[in-house]
């Protein structure tokens, strides 16, 4: 499978369905441990996505990436705007001429969040996104190293990124404004990593399905 930019249209569409979906239970996470803006940041963001969604699918991956990271740089604020802002644009400059497959997917997204890591000053472990797209970023890798079919790999992406989502849940804080609870941060989900695998498994049930479509 190729992944093209004509699927852009379809996977902004099932974001938007995953994350409407849980609005109130994302906000509910974010008003335990931060101010309670994050859903509404990201829907923002996912709002003019969706506006330029026909004109995205006319690009190539490169453009079509840093069109993408502009969009959450400016439309979604906060903290997450430009973390998933700098994800999209680091993507797009890592993406090269060739076709995008699982390996070139891997890479890249690899360098995405590379630079979120250093754009947060964050890692694995801290309650952010990080503890999604970290072992997401490894699973993928994992994935094209050991050329694991389509179809495992999207189920692999999509259980490490629940669990990379619940492992939160225990963790104390100690970057964004979860870490002025300190101690308090512990016995909730990040909001940011609930979005992330929300977001994450919505993309592999579009590709899973693209997959066994009839062409
Ligand atoms: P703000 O915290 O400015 O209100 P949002 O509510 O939109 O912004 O986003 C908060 C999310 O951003 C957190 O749940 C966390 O996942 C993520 N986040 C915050 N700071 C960092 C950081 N330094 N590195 C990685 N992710 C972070
Ligand atoms: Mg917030």
């Amino acid at each position: 499978m190729q992944l093209v930019p004509a699927l852009l249209p379809s996977l902004i569409k099932a974001i938007n369905h995953a994350i409407e979906t849980h609005a109130e239970e994302v906000t509910a996470l974010d008003q335990a441990i931060g101010d309670g803006d994050h859903v509404t940041n990201l829907q923002r963001g996912i709002k003019a996505l969706t506006a330029q969604s026909e004109e995205l699918a006319q690009l190539e991956w490169a453009a079509a990436w840093k069109k993408i990271g502009m969009t959450m740089m400016t439309a979604v604020g906060g903290a997450s705007g430009s973390l998933y802002g700098t994800l999209f644009i680091a993507m797009s400059k890592a993406a090269h001429e060739r076709p995008l497959d699982l390996q070139a997917f891997a890479e890249i997204f690899s360098s995405g969040v590379d630079a979120v890591k250093q754009r947060g000053k964050a890692d694995a472990g801290e309650k952010t996104m990080l503890d999604v797209l970290i072992p997401v970023a490894m699973s993928l890798d994992h994935a094209a190293t050991d050329c694991v079919a389509l179809p495992v790999a999207f189920e692999d992406v999509a259980r490490t990124a629940i669990a990379g989502m619940e492992s939160t849940r225990d963790m104390l804080a100690t970057k964004g404004r979860a870490s002025f609870l300190e101690e308090r941060s512990r016995g909730h989900i990040d909001a940011g990593a609930k979005t992330s695998q929300l977001m994450i498994c919505a993309l592999v049930a579009v590709l899973a399905e693209h997959l066994t479509a009839p062409t």
